[in-house]
């Protein structure tokens, strides 16, 4: 959390902000600068410039500023606020308080409105110029060739290709556990050894349950979500779920019709 879900929450509300002119920048400590941008540099970049577009590309939130971009990752529990107002109010894992002390990243422009980024844990960052070709196409528009391609070439179990963001962008843990569980293939399968047919499936569900999750609530509103906990059952057929560490993450997943 955040997934890509949030952060197009976190781009649409962003969207307001496009054409005013930035008149300071703060960061609150030199820790949520990703290595190889600075403070300095950042605030020679913005100041007195106009906020262009504003794109997304996974859970990357860009924002171009003249010819530089701002590139956001929210971590753990990063939020967006635009103008006093927060964009996500129940983010699970997280504090809904608003603490100052929790404001990493503040954009205040000349009109009197901010854009800010709150993140209690911290584990997002903020870099300039980030380069963008480090990452997969955006899950949301990916194709089922493009898909199919990647599934073909990759030695790696389904799990780990679907949250590898240089594959593929903007699927966490929990969106990647629910994918799974919507197409029946367990978190484990090696992705090259699925056929034609699991691929068309995948790559559906891909597309279809992010819109689904997104019209729900969110990355956490998904149908598995209330099942992952000990002796949670598969809310299709009922069978306990197991739960397995696979590419390094806690999964959830139905033994039973997850072949
Ligand atoms: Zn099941």
């Amino acid at each position: 959390m955040p997934e890509l879900i949030e952060v197009e929450l976190y781009r649409k509300a962003a969207t307001r902000t496009i054409g005013r002119t930035i008149s300071a920048v703060s960061i609150s400590s030199n820790k949520y600068l990703r290595e190889g941008t600075s403070s300095a540099d950042l605030r020679s970049v913005v100041s007195g410039s106009q906020l262009g577009n504003v794109r997304r590309i996974g859970k990357l939130l860009l924002l171009e500023v003249g010819t530089a971009v701002i590139g956001v990752r929210f971590g753990m529990t990063g939020r967006l606020i635009v103008d006093g107002e927060v964009t996500i109010n129940e983010l699970l894992y997280t504090t809904n308080e608003v603490q100052e002390r929790h404001i990493r990243f503040s954009v205040e422009f000349d009109d009197g409105g901010t854009l800010a980024v709150i993140d209690p844990r911290g584990f997002g960052n903020v870099e300039l110029n980030p380069d963008e070709s480090l990452l997969g196409p955006d899950a949301l528009g990916i194709s089922e060739g493009g898909f199919r391609e990647i599934c073909h070439n990759s030695k790696s179990t389904l799990k780990a290709l679907l949250l590898d963001q240089r594959k593929i962008s903007g699927i966490g843990n929990l969106l990647c556990d629910e994918i799974l569980w919507r197409s029946g293939i367990a978190p484990s399968r090696i992705s090259r050894s699925l056929n034609t047919k699991e691929i068309k499936r995948v790559a559906s569900e891909v597309k279809g349950t992010i819109k689904d999750l997104a019209k729900r609530g969110g990355s956490h509103m998904g149908k598995l979500q209330s099942e992952r906990h000990e002796n949670g059952v598969c809310p299709l057929d009922g069978f306990p779920l197991s739960r397995s560490t696979v590419a390094g993450r806690t999964s959830w997943w139905c033994p039973e019709h997850q072949l």
